[in-house]
């Protein structure tokens, strides 16, 4: 039997492409049912139908990975009874399949929004995990992210990997997260180096989406909002930002989550501009 989605749908979530800027706004991590409800009641109060909350988390160092697959009904049931659309990002074939059987459960109009991150882009789990969301619901979308380290090719390479497997391109975003600083001067301290000229080229070439992650760009909340001033002068369709009740207490990325006021204004800025 296919579980009741409480709210009626509106367009912008039968499609979330069709948001011009489309904005995801969300914590880092998902760390509670209460943190994912105050989230959700803050994003509903600015319009924003997609939420992002990572159930799991690639990290730099050992630490906390995130609550992991036995909080996968819990993100679903509090955010698609609401009418919003839940996105988190996956680090293999096996989190794959586990997003496409929950999905399931909500029955064929539910949507979901996963992506690759940039930590994790190696064309074989590319393959892997483009063809199982293939054959899986057709309510989700792939986001890919660049690969950490700058190089065009390397980039566009991802996009034909899950291509080749067979994903859909009406239901594959690309997303710019920045590269490695490595050696290269970097007097803003962003945590990541935007390149918005390449992620042109490459949405060019590829004919893809192309959002902006302003948050692993900039590194604090400061950074987030001038990285966002930056992007809007360019032809980008979306940004996914993290925001969190109470940055400070974070799990994870504390330094660098908007607090709902912030992202309030963020956003007057970006819808602003890009009206
Ligand atoms: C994230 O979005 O939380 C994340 C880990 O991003 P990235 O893959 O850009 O490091
Ligand atoms: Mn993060």
């Amino acid at each position: 039997m296919e579980r009741p989605i409480l709210k009626p749908i509106s367009e912008q979530i039968l499609d979330p492409t069709l948001a011009d800027p489309l904005i995801i706004a969300g914590p880092c991590a998902l760390e509670s049912r209460q943190q994912l409800r105050s989230c959700v009641q803050h994003l509903k109060e600015m319009g924003i139908s997609l939420i992002r909350a990572s159930l799991w988390k690639p990290r730099t160092q050992p630490g906390w990975e995130g609550l992991g697959w036995m909080s996968l009904p819990l993100l679903l049931e509090e955010t698609l009874s609401h009418g919003l659309i839940p996105a988190t990002e996956i680090l293999s074939a096996e989190h794959a399949q586990m997003v496409v059987t929950a999905l399931e459960q909500y029955g064929s109009s539910a949507k979901m929004l996963v992506w690759i991150g940039s930590r994790n882009q190696n064309h074989i789990e590319q393959q892997k995990i483009a063809s199982i969301l293939a054959r899986g619901h057709t309510g989700i979308w792939l986001m890919c992210k660049n690969q950490m380290w700058e190089c065009e090719k390397h980039w566009i390479g991802i996009s034909e990997h899950i291509l080749s497997a067979g994903f859909p391109r009406e239901r594959l975003l690309l997303c710019h997260r920045g590269f490695s600083p490595g050696k290269w001067p970097n007097p803003q301290g962003y945590r990541n180096l935007p390149d918005f000229e390449m992620a042109m080229r490459v949405k060019a070439k590829t004919g893809l989406k192309m959002l902006i992650d302003p948050s692993h760009i900039g590194g604090s909340p400061d950074n987030v909002v001038e990285i966002c001033r930056q992007a809007v002068g360019y032809d980008v369709d979306g940004y996914i930002v993290e925001m969190h009740a109470a940055p400070e207490k974070a799990k994870t990325d504390a330094k660098q989550q908007l607090s709902p006021d912030q992202m309030q204004q963020l956003l007057e800025m970006i819808r602003g501009v890009s009206v």
